[in-house]
Formats: C-alpha cells, sequence, structure tokens
C-alpha cells in the first residue's frame, strides 16, 4: 500500500489517560486530531488501516477533488499529506493498524478503547470511522487466487504502475469507467467488460469512455478466468452473457472494479443510537452515550442533513472537538477562538 505521507514513530505508554481518542484517520478524523491539538488536548488517533486518509487514500488517491475549501482542485492523495502535516502539528499519537474493537465507561467516568494491541484510557471518543472498514466486492473466477495482488488488482495505488500495460477493467459504475479514462494515457490498451449495456457511472463519463480511441468497451461480457504461468498473468477468459460465446483475451493486469463492501464491525455493538448504518448525533455532534462523539461520513445528524462530504466532515469535526472540550473540562471556552491569533 503506497504511504500517502511517512509518520514518526510516537512513543506510547499504556498507562496514558487522553483528552481524546479520535477512532478513524480519514479526513475527517485527521481534521478531528488538528483541532483536539489545538484546543491542547492530549490526543490519540487510530486507524484500522496501515496508512491514513480513510476512501480517500484507499479508493481514490489519484482521483482529483474540486469541492475541497481552499483548494480549486488536489489530488486525494495531495490532500491526505497535507491533512496528515497539519494533524501532526501538536504531537498526537497515532496508532495505525489498529482497529477500535470495544468501548466501555468505567465507573471512574473514563472510557476504554480496546485495541488488538493497546486498552486506551481517555475522558472523551471522536468516532470519525467512516463507512466502517471496508473491503472490495470479489468476483468468483478461476485461478483468481494465483493472481490476486500480482496481476489482479481492486485500487488503483499508482497510475505509473499501468504503464505500457494490456489492462482489463471490470464494472459498469464511476470507478471502473473513470479508472479507464484515466489510465488511458498511461496503458498500451484497456478493454472495459460490463456485465449489462447500463452504466451506472456518470452519463458524461459514458459518453467520454465510448469517444476514447485507445479504449474498447464490451457490454454483457463478463470474467470467467484468469491464466499465467503461475507468476505472471499473461490471458484473461471472458464471455458474453447472452450468447455464452467465450473468447481469451491476452491481458498483465485486470482491476476489478465493482464496488465494495463496508462493515461497521465493532462499532454497531458499543451501545450507540444507530439509524440506516450511522451513529445518530444532534447539533453538538453528541451521540446518545455523553463524552462519545461523531462527525463525518458515519455520524448521522437528527437535526440537520446528511451529506456524505469531506468539507462536511471538517465542519463536524470542529463541531466535535469543541463540543468534546467543554466535556473534558467544563470551564474552558466552547468557542476556541481563531487559529490566526494564536502565536506560531
Ligand atoms: C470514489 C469516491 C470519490 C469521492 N469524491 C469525493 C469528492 O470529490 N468530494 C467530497 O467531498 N467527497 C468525496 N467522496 C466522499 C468522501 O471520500 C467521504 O465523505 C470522506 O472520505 C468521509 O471521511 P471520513 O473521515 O468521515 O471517513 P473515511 O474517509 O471513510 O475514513 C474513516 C476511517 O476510519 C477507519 N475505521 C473504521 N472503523 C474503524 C475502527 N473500528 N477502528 C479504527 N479505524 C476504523 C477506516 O479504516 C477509515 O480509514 C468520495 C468518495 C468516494 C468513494
Amino acid at each position: 500500500m503506497a504511504q500517502a505521507t511517512q509518520l514518526v514513530p510516537q512513543e506510547f505508554s499504556d498507562g496514558a489517560v487522553f483528552d481524546t481518542v479520535i477512532i478513524g484517520a480519514g479526513p475527517a478524523g485527521l481534521f478531528a486530531t488538528y483541532y483536539s491539538g489545538f484546543r491542547e488536548m492530549k490526543t490519540v488517533v487510530l486507524d484500522a488501516l496501515p496508512e491514513p486518509g480513510g476512501q480517500l487514500a484507499v479508493l481514490y488517491p489519484e482521483k482529483t477533488v474540486f469541492d475541497c475549501p481552499g483548494f480549486p482542485q488536489i489530488l486525494a492523495r495531495d490532500l491526505v499529506t497535507s491533512l496528515v502535516e497539519q494533524a501532526k502539528r501538536y504531537a498526537p499519537t497515532f496508532l495505525l493498524g489498529e482497529r477500535a474493537d470495544d468501548l466501555r465507561k468505567g465507573e471512574d467516568g473514563l472510557f476504554s478503547i480496546v485495541t488488538d494491541k493497546h486498552v486506551l484510557k481517555t475522558k472523551s471518543v471522536i468516532i470519525t470511522a467512516g463507512v466502517g472498514s471496508f473491503s472490495p466486492n470479489k468476483l468468483d473466477i478461476k485461478n483468481q487466487e494465483i493472481y490476486e495482488g500480482n496481476g489482479i488488482y481492486y485500487f488503483v495505488k499508482q497510475k505509473e504502475f499501468f504503464r505500457g500495460k494490456n489492462l482489463l477493467i471490470v464494472g459498469g459504475g464511476d470507478s471502473a469507467v473513470d479508472w479507464a479514462l484515466n489510465l488511458k494515457e498511461v496503458v498500451k490498451s484497456i478493454v472495459l467488460i460490463h456485465r449489462r449495456d447500463q452504466f451506472r457511472a456518470h452519463e458524461q463519463s459514458v459518453k467520454e469512455l465510448y469517444n476514447s480511441p485507445g479504449i474498447t468497451v464490451r457490454t454483457f461480457t463478463e470474467l470467467k478466468q484468469v491464466d499465467g504461468d503461475g507468476t505472471t498473468l499473461k490471458s484473461a477468459l471472458i464471455f458474453e452473457n447472452r450468447s455464452k460465446k467465450e473468447e481469451m483475451i491476452p491481458v498483465d493486469c485486470i482491476l476489478i472494479n465493482i464496488g465494495f463492501k463496508a462493515n461497521l464491525g465493532p462499532i454497531a455493538n458499543w451501545g450507540l443510537a444507530m439509524e440506516n448504518r450511522a451513529i445518530k448525533i444532534n447539533g453538538r455532534m453528541e451521540t446518545n452515550i455523553p463524552g462519545v462523539f461523531a462527525a463525518g461520513d458515519i455520524a448521522s445528524p437528527t437535526e440537520s442533513v446528511k451529506l456524505n462530504l469531506i468539507a462536511t466532515g471538517f465542519a463536524q469535526a470542529a463541531l466535535a472537538v469543541n463540543v468534546a472540550k467543554k466535556y473534558v473540562d467544563p470551564k474552558a471556552q466552547l468557542f476556541p477562538g481563531h487559529s490566526s491569533e494564536k502565536s506560531a
């Protein structure tokens, strides 16, 4: 997995009591991490994935984001790098590759976040776990297990990796179509197969797909089998699903973009009030458990609309941290003051 940025390993002591533990290092969690440092809160941010960035780092690192305030356009990967840089300002503890499995509240009012490596004691918790941990949908094709990660891929980490390759893309949604358009200048050839003739991707993108001379689009077509010499993928057996006619085509790489399964995992069992697989929050980002807050895609506001956007997550993160600060230290101001008025 490509590193969005290098993180300096942090010393971690099991006996520490934190002001807040932030669960999930996607954009909402990273901005919450900056903000809690700004509010002088002793902070841990943890993520089940080995790198920060959430959906941006895993699902679309090389896509351009156009609706992030302050950046007319920015690659998702570069946005993550900046967010991590900002989050590190007040030296929080990053625990990556560590999943929060349990949340308990003790008699002393402190929360325990239990991971597979630590029990983190904290005065408050901010859940920014997005859609949970996610895994790509897979096909049931012959020889898949031999070439997975070595010819068969589910994510594009670096476009350059595909340079000069004969690429087969499977799927008809935005990811499949966008990657075909994004990779067409880099690869030697692209065949995109889709099991129907209706695409879920944006109309404009589908139009561009059909008008791209370097891309062959085959509808009503599915992948049946892959073959190679045991280490290198060499061909794919595809078939027309109405006539059942099969064809072997030479390929170096296959990109399977047929969606992903999101799994909230243990969070659903923490006693939090949920709605449509998201945690209910009020206008103060409070969940039904006092001291536990939520922001970003995982949050379902009962007093406002739910919009799964990076910008929404940033605003909710700032609100959650400021309300958490007041929860941890009732004498503190809710209003944080302006960062521009603080000394560097
Ligand atoms: C293809 C695509 C393109 C998009 N383009 C845009 C766009 O252009 N503009 C825009 O505003 N939005 C866009 N979005 C939506 C945007 O990515 C999300 O709204 C945003 O990522 C939500 O941020 P988040 O921090 O709430 O959650 P996420 O990014 O999902 O991050 C949550 C993190 O929490 C971690 N986690 C989950 N459970 C646990 C656990 N138990 N323990 C530890 N860690 C855990 C996950 O591993 C993950 O890293 C796009 C989404 C997709 C899929």
